[in-house]
């Protein structure tokens, strides 16, 4: 028996075959030539042959795909149909006496070389052409084609980390788990399992121990996958999908406890399509705007206007409701080239998100004229917050500069330990204030979230930072907060927008530190919202407490679970 454990980064429990993700294709030699007698003409003729059965396999594949990932599918399929690269290919065999899979390479250098001469639009492509000359040449080889597996049954996919292009293919219908052994919680593979509803482990050492075709037991919600599938893991396997069957539902009206508390219960969007996605899930309002998706790829800042139209584009999906607009993060992460330097030798600490309106105020000056012109568009009532703050003077600096524009309420971001400590003089001077536990994480355990090495600490379920989330619930009653009123009345509310409040263990346990309103992923509210109905207010302050004094981020986790027999229950 073998058993292997990772982070748990999106839940659920599933029974299903291990395919891996192959490696990429491997280059023929540059000196691999046609065997002693072989005949050119013969071998030449293989290279289109397996330029169709890859066309076909890709055209199969597009056929089963949907939206985003079918397009891709199908412009690659197109690629492989195109007789340029067969073409120059068959004149290197047939002329000279190259192997059909290195002709086929040096042809794909060829042809992208090329394309990556005339620029912008078909510089693009050259990748898609080294893709599918990578698909050929496995064909002509009688390999695994690179990526995802192909296969007809559903399974789970093991893999070093996802590539985008490949989580643009990933299909939930066909993939039935997916277990990283590098990755972080906070990576992009993370978070898009998490969109997707796709039950995930990354930081899972040892993972690719299993051989392919091994039928493991996986369950997301612990982190844990075994070959050893019991009984037991039949019934937990089949309640999952009982569940995918007839989801968890949630109606909107905050998350109601036992004891009929209503926590708000909000969701994190990055755009106008994202707003409508989050109101028909029923949502109580925004409590996440991320407006940097906005200016991400732009080589100049936009308008006002176009600003303006954006904002007011996402408000209109919640008339009367609060939206949290949080102020440009740019840099770390997220290097914009109008604002941030990319020579900085570590930008996770350097002049990001508010601390970029230092040198260059314009941006967010822009930006707060913006955000107050859609308010005056709209129905919807937006609260504005700035990312990375530490410092009181900072606070004031940005509420000053947004009650000028008649933007109320204005409050911050807490994601540094410093503004956490210090939350009650950054309360004194702004209307709320909401914890980003993703980078409140990263700062508390000097853990780069986008590491997989690093995965253990950057987990916000250790005690340091469930520490600092009750400092600044703390903080915010001292400066008159109400900790324990979670309407939209509540005075100096705190809220939590980082991915722990998507986490339904993680949200009990910030309910009972104080927090007012928790806002995630619209797909996660259905979970949080049922597990929240299980325990009362007293209940889950004794979690917390729990939680908070535990030695280990396990030893948080395992206590909070032993408390909400829900959690196993439904395999979350
Ligand atoms: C956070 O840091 O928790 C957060 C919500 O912001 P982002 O993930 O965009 O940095
Ligand atoms: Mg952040």
């Amino acid at each position: 028996m073998s058993q292997y454990t990772g982070v748990a980064v999106s839940p659920g429990r599933v029974i299903g075959t291990i395919r891996s993700m192959a490696p990429p294709v491997a280059e023929p030699p540059v000196d691999e030539t046609l065997p002693a007698g072989a005949d050119p003409a013969a071998e030449a003729a293989r290279i289109p042959a397996a330029a169709a059965a890859v066309q076909a396999t890709l055209n199969r594949l597009a056929e089963r795909a949907s939206g985003e990932g079918r397009k891709i599918l199908q412009a690659t399929a197109q690629m492989a149909a195109d007789p340029a690269l067969s073409q120059t290919a068959h004149g290197f065999v047939v002329s000279g006496g190259k192997s059909p899979a290195r002709a086929v390479w040096e042809a794909g250098d060829q042809v992208a070389s090329m394309l990556e001469g005339l620029g912008g639009y078909m510089a693009e492509r050259a990748t898609d052409v080294r893709d599918v000359r990578a698909r050929i040449v496995a064909e002509l080889r009688g390999e695994q084609p690179p990526g995802i597996p192909e296969t007809e049954e559903p399974f789970v996919l093991t893999a070093i980390d996802l590539a985008p292009a490949d989580t643009a293919t990933l299909d939930p219908s066909r993939v039935l788990a997916l277990i990283t052994s590098d990755g972080g919680p906070q990576s992009h593979t993370a978070i898009l399992a998490r969109q997707l509803g796709l039950p995930a482990i990354v930081a899972a050492k040892g993972i690719h121990q299993f051989p392919d075709g091994t039928e493991v037991f996986v369950d997301a919600g612990l982190g844990t996958i075994t070959d050893e599938v019991t009984e037991e893991h039949h019934r937990f396997a089949e309640a999952w999908t009982e569940l995918q069957n007839n989801p968890l539902t949630y109606e909107g009206g905050g998350g109601v406890l036992a004891d009929g508390t209503r926590v708000q219960l909000l969701a994190n969007i990055g755009s106008a399509a994202d707003a409508e996605k989050a109101a028909a899930a029923h949502a109580d309002g925004v409590g996440l705007f991320r407006t940097e998706f906005l200016f991400l790829d732009r080589e100049d800042e936009p308008s006002i206007e176009e600003q303006t139209a954006a904002y007011a584009a996402a408000f209109a999906h919640f008339p009367g409701k609060k939206v949290v607009v949080r102020t440009i993060d740019a840099g770390a992460d997220k290097p914009l080239p109008f604002l941030t330097d990319a020579d900085e030798p570590n930008p996770a600490l350097g002049v990001r998100a508010y601390r970029t309106s230092w040198e260059k105020p314009s941006v967010l000056s822009h930006q707060l004229d913006a955000i107050a012109a859609a308010a005056e568009l709209s129905e919807a009532r937006p609260w504005v917050m700035a990312p990375m703050i530490a410092t009181a003077p900072e606070t004031e600096d940005f509420v000053a500069q947004c009650r000028e524009r008649g933007l109320e309420p204005a409050g911050i971001m807490v994601e540094t330990p410093a503004a956490a400590i210090t939350a009650d003089r950054h309360l004194a001077a702004c209307d709320f204030a909401s914890i980003g536990t993703n980078d409140l994480t990263q700062y508390t355990m000097a853990a780069d979230r986008q590491l997989g090495s690093l995965a253990h600490l950057n987990n916000p379920w250790q005690p340091a930072v469930l520490a600092l989330v009750k400092a600044t619930c703390e903080g915010a009653r001292a400066a008159g907060g109400d900790p324990e009123s979670f309407g939209e009345s509540a005075n100096k509310p705190v809220g939590v927008c980082g991915e722990a409040a998507g986490d339904p263990g993680l949200a009990v346990v910030l309910v009972g530190l104080g927090v007012n309103s928790l806002s995630m992923t619209p797909r996660s509210l259905p979970a949080v919202a049922t597990v929240l109905s299980t325990v009362t207010l007293a209940q889950a302050k004794d979690l917390a407490a729990q939680a908070v004094a535990a030695r280990t981020a396990e030893d948080a986790s395992n206590a909070v679970r032993a408390g909400l027999p829900i959690l196993g229950e439904l395999g979350l």
